[in-house]
């Protein structure tokens, strides 16, 4: 109850806003990012996103071969 007349000061105080998803800092809504800083930021870590669910995709795949391995192959070896 408190909060959302907390928020409606917010929102008169600044007006229709966003926030940078980067610093956090208040800008334009029509804005993604609040600076070139930000968004060389933003991408760097998209990027090691990327590589991060490669990985996981590569350990995935890893993990199903060796599982193949121990149910196929270790029977007809035993
Ligand atoms: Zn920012």
């Amino acid at each position: 109850m408190s909060q959302s007349s907390w928020k409606d000061q917010i929102k008169k105080k600044w007006g229709p806003h966003s926030h940078c998803p980067i610093c956090g800092k208040a800008m334009s809504t029509d804005k993604k990012l609040c600076s070139q800083a930000c968004k060389d930021n933003y991408l760097n870590q998209e990027r090691k996103q990327k590589k991060k669910s490669r990985m996981q995709c590569i350990f995935m795949i890893v993990m199903l071969v060796v599982m193949m391995l121990v149910m196929f192959v270790l029977p007809l070896a035993g």
